[in-house]
């Protein structure tokens, strides 16, 4: 599923009355022709042809009402932690998702808007004594990036502590939407498959000693840096953990993409600037001047290969965004 709310067929985004309507909404906050590189974790991809870093959940919901009727295509981006943004860019307005509020709700519940990233979440909480979104430390992206895609550490969803999301449809309504109609599960929510926009979410917290939770937070950045090629760009794991109905697996093998990976044999395999690292199975990572067409050209090796050697066929975690040059 696109992660856009509709596809132009040319770029109508490079109109004159596209171009005035969105400068006389947001005014020089709207980039033209935007590289979107620097925005990703992996440093690859081409240029939005309109990109604007929001500000608040107003500032989205007026997008989505604007790119619905002018009838170009809006593609979010939050922390760009978890894409890959194809070489020929980004068609229509691009929304990076950036800043925004935390707030407490209540004595067991904080709200947090949708660009607000996870850490400065974490911190927020840690340092006021509220516990539950400590171990979420050293987590890439923002609070809508975490929710669309349900982030998960150590065996945990970051969907088991929400209580409420906030969400704007494609139309530009806007509603409040209990967790357990947010169809959470791993790697999955609703949003994934409804192209709503997350807007903020409620969050579970409990009190706690700030001492305590600071230490939770140190070991969950100390287990990424162990485990993580953090020195590389990267977007994360490029693939879901296999779920037993993909398949069996041989005793001992675990239901790891990043195991699978590693005994197809390929770690440090390579594609130009693209490498799948020695650190860890699932990251590719850009040496440097990686095309995403390299990456995706890896990532492909990587799923043929586990398919040979196990019979599974891994799914993507990480998202395509924009225009994708076919092989011939
Ligand atoms: C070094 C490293 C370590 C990582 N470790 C983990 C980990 O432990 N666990 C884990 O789950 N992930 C991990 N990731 C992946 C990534 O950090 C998470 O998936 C993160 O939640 C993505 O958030 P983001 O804001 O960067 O989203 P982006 O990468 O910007 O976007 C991802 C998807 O979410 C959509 N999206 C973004 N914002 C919104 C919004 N407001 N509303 C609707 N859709 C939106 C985008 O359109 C896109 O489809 C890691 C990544 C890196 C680089």
């Amino acid at each position: 599923m696109p992660d856009q709310f509709s596809d132009g067929d040319r770029r109508p985004a490079l109109s004159h009355d596209t171009a005035r309507r969105l400068r006389s909404a947001f005014g020089d906050r709207v980039g033209h022709r935007a590289p979107l590189a620097r925005l990703t974790t992996f440093r690859t991809g081409g240029v939005a042809d309109w990109l604007l870093e929001t500000r608040s959940p107003d500032d989205i919901v007026t997008a989505v009402r604007l790119t619905e009727d002018l009838g170009i295509p809006l593609t979010v981006l939050g922390g760009g932690s978890n894409v890959l943004v194809g070489d020929g860019g980004v068609q229509g307005l691009v929304l990076r998702v950036r800043h925004g509020a935390v707030a407490r709700v209540d004595a067991c519940s904080v709200r947090a808007d949708s660009g607000v990233t996870i850490n400065g979440l974490v911190r927020w909480t840690v340092h006021r004594g509220l516990g539950g979104l400590e171990r979420w430390a050293g987590t890439p992206g923002t609070v809508g990036g975490g929710i669309r895609g349900n982030a998960h550490f150590d065996g945990r969803l970051l969907g088991d502590i929400v209580t409420a999301v906030g969400l704007v449809d494609s139309t530009g309504r806007v509603a409040r939407v209990p967790a357990d109609d947010m169809g959470f599960g791993y790697d999955v929510s609703r949003v994934q498959h409804s192209a709503e926009l997350v807007l903020w979410a409620e969050f579970r917290v409990a009190a706690g000693a700030v001492a305590d939770l600071r230490a939770a937070a140190r070991r969950s950045l100390a287990f990424r840096k162990r485990t993580q090629p953090l020195d590389r760009a990267s977007a994360g794991c490029v693939f879901q953990n296999p779920r037993p109905d993909d398949g069996p697996l041989p005793d001992g093998v675990p239901r790891s993409a990043g195991a699978l990976i590693d005994l197809a044999g390929l770690k440090g395999h390579r594609v130009g600037g693209a490498a799948v690292s020695e650190v860890h199975g699932n990251f590719i990572v850009n040496e440097g001047g990686a095309s995403a067409r390299e990456v995706r050209a890896l990532i492909d090796r990587c799923r043929a290969a586990v398919r040979e050697r196990f019979g599974i066929v891994l799914r993507e975690e990480l998202v395509y965004l924009g225009e994708f040059e076919t092989e011939e």
